[in-house]
């Protein structure tokens, strides 16, 4: 490892080279390949790079790694190689591991970690035992990371790995299966295993609920309010639940104050930000607010897609590139679904021992996809675009290329891909029987402007919107 000077200055170094291969590559594919790398160690002329999964190593060698070195050596005249590998290939130092120990946290005081972890025993205090099992697949290492999350994860990553609370609460919010539970399971972990003498408790808002209302009636408040008041960290899931619920949400103000007062960090997660939250007390809102609220956004294909082959890979299991991208556009719903897709098609797939193909996707898939078909013409997103951009509907075949039809043609054809089933030639065709290659540089246009302009964003979601609805 490189001292702490080195290591500084490898990643200064670093941060030039994204910022030289970003506009080279573009901003999809930096999200998706470059971002999720992490620069371990400069030793001996090879910079040492890890990423989450084998087939992003694979991926980066074939596509990056070649230009990536070129950039090093313009940084470093001695670097001689660099050398990608998978995370979980890397000895990480201790307070990097969150790689989680599988606990039944209810009962037992210890447990022996998985086989290739160096044993470590966790022991749970008291207070411990009171938090909600967690699931052994919710760790930061298999949380994949994209523009929707980016933020929601690096506050989440913040948090486990400081020693006082850098922002208190931790506001996570957003839509159904987007991974609020995944992160705060993550952080949980992550804490745990680097020092399992801090207490985290992690319990949705009913549990919370339900162990109140029980203490009340076993007229055991004291203690309930003592497991809560001793520990390190408190999560609270799904805090929504507790709307309207009056008592609860005044226990709960108590505890969050208290826990604040002593320098303990509490995070929460809800479906709405603090303030759109209905039936919560003013108070309450204020509290939750005045940390750092952070959204997860809805995916985007590249995230999807991202999503998927990291999953393929957990399964063990080899899906076409062509089954990904199908997934990847089709269910847009939320992440929990999409990994019920590709449980499903896998799982057929070994049933009747046979590759993935196309058409058993759809036919084992039907139904979600029947509930994903949006069932939008491209005649309908040519009307309303020109309608929006007040062009006339001819423009959208015609041959004209002045920007202010240019621009609205693109972003028809940029819909008609994501919103129909149509492929690259066939929207081609329907716009004045264009190459599908323009087609392709339309979407990659829109996609590039939707980076770097908000109001060309708002615009885009907003016609999409409509055309959903
Ligand atoms: P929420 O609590 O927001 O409803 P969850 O955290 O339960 O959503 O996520 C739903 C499922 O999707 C879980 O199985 C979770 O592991 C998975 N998931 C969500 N986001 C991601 C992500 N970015 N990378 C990997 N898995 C994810
Ligand atoms: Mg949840």
């Amino acid at each position: 490892m490189t001292d702490d000077t080195g290591d500084g200055r490898m990643h200064v170094q670093w941060e030039r080279i994204c910022d030289r291969i970003r506009p080279e590559i573009g901003e999809p594919a930096f999200q998706s390949w470059l971002k999720p790398m992490t620069v371990r160690e400069v030793l001996d002329g090879v910079v040492r790079i890890s990423v989450p999964t084998r087939f992003m190593r694979d991926w980066v060698v074939a596509h990056y790694a070649e230009r990536l070195k070129d950039l090093w050596l313009g940084e470093e005249p001695a670097v001689r190689a660099v050398d990608i590998f998978i995370q979980s290939d890397y000895p990480a130092p201790a307070e990097d591991v969150d790689d989680p120990t599988p606990a039944e946290t209810e009962t037992p005081a210890s447990v022996s970690p998985a086989a290739a972890a160096a044993p470590v025993v966790v022991a749970f205090s008291d207070s411990q035992r009171i938090s909600a099992p967690l699931d052994p697949r919710c760790t930061f290492d298999r949380f994949v990371v994209g523009k929707p999350n980016e933020f929601a994860y690096a506050a989440a990553r913040r948090i486990a790995e400081a020693e006082t609370p850098p922002f208190n609460p931790l506001f996570l919010y957003g839509g159904v299966g987007l991974g609020k539970t995944h992160l705060m399971h993550a952080i949980a972990w992550n804490i745990r295993r680097r020092d399992p003498k801090r207490t985290v408790i992690y319990l949705t808002a009913e549990k919370f609920m339900y162990r109140f209302v029980r203490a009340l009636r076993e007229h055991n408040t004291v203690d309930f309010k003592e497991q809560f008041r001793s520990v390190t960290v408190l999560m609270i899931d799904d805090v929504q639940f507790i709307s309207g619920k009056e008592s609860t949400q005044e226990e709960f103000f108590h505890t969050f104050n208290s826990l604040v007062d002593q320098g303990r960090q509490i995070v929460i997660s809800a479906d709405k930000s603090p303030s759109d939250l209905e039936g919560m007390e003013e108070r309450l809102k204020s509290r939750l607010n005045c940390g750092l609220v952070a959204d997860i956004h809805a995916t985007t294909y590249e995230l999807r897609l991202g999503i998927l082959h990291s999953k393929a890979e957990q399964l063990g299991v080899e899906v076409p590139r062509k089954i990904m991208e199908f997934l990847a556009h089709k269910i847009t719903s939320n992440v929990r679904e999409l990994e019920g897709a590709l449980n499903r098609v896998v799982a057929h797939a070994e049933l009747v021992g046979r590759e993935v193909s196309l058409e058993t996707t759809q036919e084992v898939l039907h139904d979600l996809l029947r509930a994903h078909d949006r069932r939008v013409t491209i005649e309908e997103i040519q009307k309303r675009v020109a309608e929006h951009f007040n062009i006339r509907i001819s423009d959208m075949h015609s041959a004209r290329r002045a920007r202010s039809v240019a621009r609205p043609r693109q972003v028809a054809m940029y819909l008609s891909k994501q919103l129909t089933a149509r492929s690259l030639p066939e929207i081609g065709r329907k716009f004045g029987g264009r190459d599908h290659t323009t087609v392709m540089h339309a979407v990659r246009k829109v996609d590039e402007l939707r980076e770097h302009d908000s109001n060309f964003a708002e615009d885009v979601d907003l016609l999409r919107r409509m055309l959903e609805g």
